[in-house]
């Protein structure tokens, strides 16, 4: 029998009744451990964090909490290569892949600590300038946003078991909330290592940080008006959570972060072989296979102007063409696994359902597995998709494969290429690829209202930019519309979700001790 992870909740370490979901290598089909949180007393562990985490927290200062984030930063680094090991047999990913996790995370946490220190000594902030509400200037209105009195709890998706947990965390502590995560089943292991460490070392309060492992079963039932619920997943799942009677009827706030068909677009005008296209290729390429496609931000859709068709296609596969595909732990290697059979098969079924309407550019059957076993290997090569007729082809732009797939799509003129992108009906990114100035401002701001975040690549910043999927703490991530309609992250604007805002109506000399 594999060993089951505890949970933390309640401020103690608690195991579930039950027998458990058996996590696994998704590579070489071992299992790995067990989680469960069947007979957690649940209402219990909400009071405690709340009563006990969210007084000790809200007593700190926007100043300690920051050092406590940093705190957090030091036993995350000291205790990386843990992480590493279980990010290669849990997720199956190769070291890189296994970074954006990991790192990405710790970068996350590091970066709100060093926001966070700026805040000060303060318990709330000051929200704009006090307003007049009549002749006399004694009587005014002054907005300030205080922490929410609850907790906030994060369920995550499967993909991002370190970073999905920290870029939620590091703002909801921060602002002074406690937090009870919990992680997707498949890779539940590294989140519940990591908040295992974090308690250990003692550097929170008791009740700021739990972890629940196992179905989510109950734990919606648990908030109360004041509590938070920051979700990321599936479409499907976020629509159970919005219409459960904690949000509807106790106005519980939620924050979704959903599926995502991102486009990347090589502007017209842009010559085959120019660096614009090079660009644009390189990087389609790369967010394919970046964690074998299982981004939320990876590039699903790449629009190029119809005479570049061809020229896309072979500068793309060409270089897919080269990637190995295989056992994470092989020096080779440079694309491990999906995250389970379960997600194969959605993939190849994903992937069927696109090619009815769509041409195989670059076939992902082509590469032979390295040090795996087809049979019990969740592994699959990228595959690039074709669709001539980019306006019947309905299905690629509502459907995300969560994997190593994206679909090459051919537009006639810029009003077509913008439509066309909108048919995704909101999206976390889309990146633009060109080298005038004038039409890659202007293209951004016309999708900003269709897409949280606009990455905009000419040649000038090719080796500066921070890439189409990659997530940074200082902008935006979330989308309108079919991307769920969230907002996380963007620097401090991240705190906003966990504070409440309140209006001061009072005289001057009162708003003065603010
Ligand atoms: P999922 O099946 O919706 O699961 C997400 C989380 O919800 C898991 O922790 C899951 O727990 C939990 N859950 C399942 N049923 C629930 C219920 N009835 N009530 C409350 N929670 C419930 O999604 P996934 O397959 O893990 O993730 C893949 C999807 O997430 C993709 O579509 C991807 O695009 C999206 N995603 C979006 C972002 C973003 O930031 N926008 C980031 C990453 C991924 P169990 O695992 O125990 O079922």
């Amino acid at each position: 029998m594999t060993e089951l992870l505890s949970n933390y909740l309640g401020g103690r370490w608690q195991a579930g009744s039950g027998a458990g979901a058996t996590l696994s290598d998704p590579v070489l089909g071992d299992a790995l451990v067990r989680v469960d949180a069947t007979g957690l007393d649940l209402a219990a562990g909400f009071a405690f964090a709340r009563e006990q985490g969210g007084a000790a927290l809200r007593a700190m200062t926007y100043r300690e909490r920051a050092a406590m984030l940093a705190a957090i930063v030091k036993i995350l680094q000291t205790n990386r290569d843990a992480y590493y090991e279980i990010a290669t047999a849990n997720s199956g990913t190769v070291h890189n892949d296994s970074a954006v996790d990991i790192d990405g995370g710790i970068f996350t946490l590091g970066t709100y600590a060093k926001l966070g220190d700026a805040l000060g000594e303060r318990r709330y902030l000051i929200d704009g300038d006090a307003a007049r509400l009549g002749k006399d200037p004694l009587f005014q209105s002054q907005h300030v946003l205080v922490p929410t009195r609850g907790v906030a709890l994060l369920i995550n998706a499967f993909n991002f078991p370190s970073w999905g947990l920290w870029e939620k965390a590091a703002p909801a502590l921060l602002a002074g909330v406690p937090v009870i995560v919990k992680p997707a089943t498949a890779t539940a292991w590294l989140t519940q290592r990591m908040v295992r460490d974090v308690v250990d070392a003692g550097v929170l309060p008791p009740g700021a940080l739990s972890v629940v492992c196992g179905s989510a079963a109950g734990l919606l039932d648990q908030l109360q008006p004041f509590d938070v619920v920051s979700f990321t997943g599936s479409a499907q799942t976020a629509a159970l959570i919005r219409s459960h009677a904690a949000v509807t009827q106790r106005s519980v706030r939620v924050n979704i972060e959903a599926d995502s068909v991102n486009s990347a677009l090589l502007l017209p005008g842009e010559a085959a072989g120019s660096e614009a296209f090079d660009l644009l290729a390189k990087e389609a390429a790369r967010e394919m296979t970046v964690k074998s496609g299982q981004k939320c931000t990876a590039i699903r859709r790449i629009f190029v102007p119809e005479a570049l068709y061809g020229a896309a296609a072979d500068a793309i596969g060409a270089r897919l063409a080269r990637v190995t595909v295989g056992n994470p732990r092989h020096e080779a290697v440079r694309m491990g696994a999906l995250v389970s059979r379960a997600q194969l098969a959605s993939v190849r079924e994903g992937l069927g359902y696109l090619q009815a309407q769509a041409e195989v550019l670059h076939d992902g059957a082509t590469h032979a597995l390295v040090d795996a076993d087809p049979a019990v290997a969740c592994c699959v090569g990228p595959t690039l998709l074709g669709a001539r007729d980019a306006h019947a082809a309905d299905r690629v732009h509502d459907t995300e494969v969560f994997g190593p797939v994206a679909t090459l799509v051919p537009y006639r003129d810029n009003a077509d290429a913008l439509a066309l992108v909108r048919r995704g009906q909101g999206s976390l990114v889309a990146s633009l690829y060109g080298s005038d100035a004038d039409a890659l401002a202007k293209a951004a701001v016309e999708l900003a209202d269709s897409h949280g975040r606009v990455h905009v690549i000419s040649p000038d910043v090719a080796q500066l930019h921070t890439g189409h999927g990659n997530v940074m703490p200082q902008s935006l991530h979330g989308g309108p519309g079919r991307a769920g309609g969230g907002e996380e992250l963007g620097g401090l604007r991240a705190l906003n979700f966990y504070h409440r805002r309140s209006a001061v109506q009072a005289s001057t000399s009162v708003l003065a001790q603010l």
